[in-house]
């Protein structure tokens, strides 16, 4: 074994997510361009008794992806590496933003998509990132296959016909079982799809909920808290050729950016000035938002620049108990007269049999809590974290929440499974860190 894995590190220097929620100092840094380059940086690791942490886009709000050992910057291992009909493998560092480039010379499109795309394919679906669509699991469903570098330095293939077993935690890993190198999703016919977004009230929204998501290939809704007005975004899949009507130029730039960043980082500076102004100001905004519809490619759709940094906890909840949720939130606000300037996003997805997906074994509802990210979300937070698990919920693994391992296992019922598999594939925790040890023990 070689210890050349050393040329390839740089001191370490701080770090920061997106969010301003986490931040470590690795003791390295190393930029690994391909698998041989990785299993080296593995191998130093073991033989130094250091840790290792791939890194995505840093788009996570927990401190998954924080470490003081090496962190891996897997910027440099990305692209596409093959198509085979719709299973395309992609390098792992792969962000989404450049699939719509990769996949177009091949007609072919990611099923659904979160609201971002700045996220790498590895680190989105190692958290397990998800969209809306109750007939749409989140993007671990799509992988069919992985690669990964484990911590003994072998190279380990996962698919339907090579280690199955190991499937169903692979797919969605918390980069706990090793580093992702290569990913095979498999990709649809590419689509447009049909917008339609406007504010409606939101009691009837809410008594509408399960013929909404049924009737609507993708469903979501903004609620704005201290106001009865909801921002409901309808989505309807049309093959390619059904004709694009894209928002205009104008339209495009007063939604998506003037409203939904410079408008938003201005409402939420005035926020936390003057709190006592925010019920105000929501319902001003609800006038001037949503209204339109459009057809565009699925990721036009699917994705809007975030540009106002804020941090998020969102809860996998029961589908059917989403109203009811969504409905004493709104009224505990009222009730704690918290001033909340960001709406609650509410989503779904259709059941899956990944073990440690937030849908995992039932069809699931999306409850996601934003705040600015100057202000303190820890009472928000935490008060609306107990009316979740009251009802069974499950958190988002790259957003905020305060479980912890005993609580989750309760939570999952392949818990123990998925911990079996780590004890497996890395028993000196390599692949380690403070978050992992919290949310799945040492
Ligand atoms: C503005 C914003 C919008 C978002 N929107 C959504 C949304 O719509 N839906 C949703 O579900 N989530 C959403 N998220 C959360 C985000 O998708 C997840 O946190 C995702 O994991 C971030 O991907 P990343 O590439 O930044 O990974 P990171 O945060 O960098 O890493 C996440 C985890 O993946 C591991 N990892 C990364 N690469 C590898 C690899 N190659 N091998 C093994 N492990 C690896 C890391 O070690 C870490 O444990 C959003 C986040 C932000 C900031």
């Amino acid at each position: 074994m070689t210890l050349s894995g050393s040329r390839l590190l740089q001191p370490g220097t701080p770090w920061q997510n997106w969010g301003r929620s986490a931040s470590d100092h690795p003791k390295h840094v190393a930029r690994p361009s391909n698998v041989d380059e990785v299993i080296e940086v593995v191998d130093f690791a073991r033989t130094h008794g250091l840790t290792v942490k791939p890194i995505g886009a840093g788009h996570s709000f927990t401190a998954i992806a924080a470490t003081t050992g090496i962190r891996l910057d897997l910027d440099a291992v990305d692209g596409l590496i093959s198509v085979d009909g719709p299973l395309v493998t992609l390098a792992a560092g792969t962000n989404l933003h450049q699939l719509p480039a990769l996949l177009a010379p091949h007609g072919l499109a990611l099923a659904n998509m979160g609201d971002i795309d700045r996220q790498t394919i590895g680190g989105a679906t190692s958290t397990g990132t998800h969209g809306t669509g109750s007939a749409f699991g989140g993007l671990a469903t799509q992988l069919r296959a992985v690669t990964l570098v484990t911590a003994d330095g072998g190279v380990l293939r996962v698919s339907e016909t090579e280690n199955a077993a190991l499937l169903p935690a692979a797919r969605l890993g918390l980069g706990a079982l090793g580093v992702l190198v290569d990913v095979t999703i498999e990709c649809v016919p590419a689509f447009l799809l049909s917008a339609v977004e406007r504010p409606e009230p939101m009691a009837a929204v809410l008594d509408n909920w399960h013929d909404a998501t049924a009737a609507t290939d993708h469903f979501e809704f903004y609620v704005w808290p201290h106001t009865d007005t909801v921002l409901s975004k309808y989505n309807t899949r049309l093959p390619i050729d059904a004709g694009r009507r894209p928002v205009g130029r104008f339209a495009g730039w007063w939604e998506d950016e003037f409203m939904s960043n410079s408008v938003l980082a201005a409402k939420l500076e005035l926020g936390r000035a003057l709190p006592g102004l925010t019920p105000a100001v929501n319902r001003f905004a609800t006038r001037l938002v949503g209204d339109r519809s459009y057809t565009d490619v699925s990721h036009e759709v699917f994705v809007s620049p975030r540009r106002t940094r804020f941090v998020e906890m969102e809860y996998a909840v029961p589908f059917d108990a989403v109203p009811e949720i969504v409905r004493e939130i709104h009224a505990l606000i009222e009730r704690r007269r918290w001033k909340i300037s960001f709406p609650i996003e509410v989503r779904s997805a259709a059941a899956d049999d990944l073990w440690l997906s937030t849908a995992s074994g039932r069809r699931t509802g999306y409850i996601a809590l934003h705040r600015y990210h100057r202000e303190d979300p820890a009472e928000y937070f935490r008060t609306i974290e107990q009316i979740m698990q009251t009802h069974g919920g499950r958190p988002h693994w790259g957003k905020m929440h305060n479980r912890d391992a005993e609580s989750l296992r309760a939570a999952y019922p392949r818990f123990d499974d998925f911990v079996a598999v780590r004890d497996r594939l890395d028993p000196d925790r390599l692949f380690g860190n403070a978050y992992l040890e919290r949310v799945l023990g040492a």
